[in-house]
């Protein structure tokens, strides 16, 4: 009788489950399933883990940080303090108009969030004006990864859970003419669980943080000179 060969199978990047199951509907990436049995994760949430413990979470200890809509590709023990807001939930902020001051918080972190707002271009303008130049604003949306360009219906899709639009590499480009103040920075990842490979937005006025990707050697590409030619 022939032994069954070893299978690797990679961990959780969050709790360190071993165990991972079907996605509604039995959702299944690549015949892998992607949700984590023990903290419920999904491949973008893993990868975007890995990202921001790249950038090094012992360097947000002294920073403030503000999560829109709340996943568990942070811990909010690696920040100074922390809030969260939910759509049309607990705390709810309008990405398009933030009732907050400048320079409110240090980190602000918005995960999938961009593709529910008809205005995406005046939700970048609003995240970044309330992260300060200590600190950055990172966002991931579905799907620049996976996607050259960017579809925009206009209007909410709800067949697609209400976006307005599914993302391409070309939103690189889109934060790039829209924060010529910014430093932006592109970083690449992928699930080790599923092999699924997803991305992040970088942004920052701050030399420090554009540079950490390049120095930790992560799959970075920076479009934006903070305002210099
Ligand atoms: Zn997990």
């Amino acid at each position: 009788m022939q032994s069954q060969p070893a299978i690797d199978i990679a961990a959780c990047t969050i709790c360190g489950g071993m165990e991972f199951k079907a996605g509604p509907g039995g959702r299944l990436f690549k015949d892998v399933p992607p949700v984590c049995g023990q903290c419920g994760s999904l491949e973008r949430h893993r990868a975007t883990r890995m990202i921001l413990e790249s950038l090094g979470v012992e360097r947000f200890s002294d920073l403030s940080v503000l999560q829109l809509s709340l996943d568990p590709s942070i811990d909010r023990n690696w920040f100074r303090s922390f809030e969260y807001s939910i759509y049309e939930n607990h705390n709810s902020i309008d990405i398009m108009s933030i009732d907050r001051p400048d320079s409110a918080y240090d980190v602000v972190i918005c995960n999938h969030v961009l593709e529910h707002v008809p205005e995406d271009r005046v939700a970048m303008r609003e995240l970044s004006r309330i992260t300060s130049n200590r600190g950055f604003l990172y966002i991931s949306v579905p799907d620049p990864a996976n996607r050259a360009e960017t579809s925009d219906w206009g209007e909410p899709d709800w067949t697609q859970h209400g976006h307005y639009r599914v993302y391409g590499m070309d939103i690189l480009h889109k934060l790039e003419q829209t924060l010529p103040d910014r430093y932006v920075v592109l970083i690449k990842q992928v699930d080790p669980v599923t092999g699924r490979q997803d991305a992040g937005f970088l942004v920052s006025k701050s030399r420090r943080w554009h540079d950490v990707p390049f120095m930790n050697k992560m799959r970075a590409k920076s479009v934006c000179r903070a305002g210099q030619p």
